[in-house]
């Protein structure tokens, strides 16, 4: 039912690992990035070389993109406000919970699934808590107030609408501290300027003066959590 084979694809002039997981009665065939190696998943051999070839423009554009960013998270560590800590699992029946010592975090789970979910769960409400009262600071320091202050997976690191509620990327949390900041003063900017006009960034400079080489800074990071550990 279930094979799995590594090999290697060339992709822009260099050898990337490929993961063929093969699963018979598979309708479709997935193409995905797991850290840097390439994972397709499909019914055969013939439909997974289909694949690569269909969508080398893809896989290309998407192999630069993880080489040339700074990636937040991987199967071995994580980014949190600046530390990267390294981590650990430990598979057993226990109910999923993690301990942070040092620059470690244990991960005790009784699968991978369910160890990927508390990291998900972990990264989500530290994105949370940070998001919501620095928004809240920071809208305060000019006379506003978000209606709503969310957190979404997406390739923006935030957003805000026209009614006041500002969105805010999942993976807040595992950046730098300045680059958070940067972040929220930059969606609770829109809160006076709906734009991205000088006017705007005046707010912006009033929230966070160092912007601009934070605005750079910030696009070498990876807005995207995009891996998981290995099956
Ligand atoms: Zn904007």
């Amino acid at each position: 039912m279930f094979g799995s084979q590594a090999d290697t694809v060339q992709v822009n002039g260099e050898l990337v690992q490929l993961d063929f997981v093969q699963k018979h009665g598979l309708r479709n065939t997935y193409i995905k990035f797991r850290d840097s190696r390439l994972v397709v998943v499909a019914r055969n051999r013939r439909l997974m070389q289909e694949a690569l070839e269909t969508h080398k423009h893809w896989i290309a554009k998407h192999y630069a993109e993880i080489k040339n960013s700074i990636r937040l998270f991987d199967s071995n560590s994580i980014f949190l406000n600046s530390k990267r800590y390294a981590i650990n699992y430990v598979f057993s029946s226990a109910r999923p919970r993690s301990d942070m010592s040092g620059s470690a975090i244990t991960v005790y789970a009784n699968s991978p699934d369910a160890a990927n979910r508390h990291i998900d769960r972990m990264i989500r409400s530290r994105s949370e808590r940070i998001s919501g009262e620095m928004a809240c600071r920071k809208a305060e320091a000019i006379g506003r107030r978000p209606s709503s202050v969310k957190i979404r997976r997406y390739r923006k690191w935030g957003a805000c609408r026209s009614g006041g509620s500002i969105t805010i990327n999942y993976c807040i949390s595992m950046l730098p501290d300045d680059l958070q900041d940067y972040v929220i003063s930059h969606e609770v900017a829109h809160l006076i300027e709906m734009n991205h006009s000088e006017s705007f960034w005046k707010v912006v400079s009033q929230l966070c003066p160092n912007y601009k080489s934070l605005r750079k800074q910030l696009n070498h990071y990876d807005s995207r959590k995009r891996n998981a550990i290995s099956l």
